[in-house]
């Protein structure tokens, strides 16, 4: 199985106000935004190479985003990793007992199929893994 960086989460209070580092420090581009009722969120994707950069923007005060940052602060929310069969991975991780905040995939940004491994379970990293088409 093969596995590899597929995009860094980043919560920020706004896309707007944030994009203006990466694309005019940085010099990456904004390629496109997308709004994830279900997850309360706007996600914002700087594609670099093989990986990208997805920022996070609540669409709500009592979306899991909006409550990061207020405990948190801004910053890093999660990692994500691709790999090439979702349920595949899921099944393995079950049966070897790690702690899973989805035992099923769900719908991510940009059509993915994306389900999220416990903090606990990783050291207190909150881990995503995902599947694109
Ligand atoms: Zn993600």
């Amino acid at each position: 199985m093969t596995i590899k960086v597929d995009h860094i989460g980043i919560a920020v209070k706004s896309i707007d106000e944030a994009k203006i580092f990466w694309e005019d420090a940085l010099g990456v581009k904004l390629t496109g935004e997308e709004v994830i009722p279900e997850q309360k969120v706007k996600v914002g994707f700087f594609p670099m190479g093989e990986s990208e950069v997805e920022l996070l923007e609540s669409t709500d005060p009592d979306g899991p985003v909006a409550k990061f940052i207020e405990k948190k602060g801004e910053g890093i929310q999660h990692i994500a990793f691709r790999v090439e069969n979702i349920e595949e991975t899921l099944e393995n991780l079950k049966a070897k007992g790690v702690k899973l905040i989805d035992e099923k995939p769900r719908y991510g940004a940009g059509g993915a199929k994306i389900a999220f491994i416990h903090p606990k379970a990783t050291f207190g990293t909150l881990v995503e893994i995902c599947q694109r088409d």
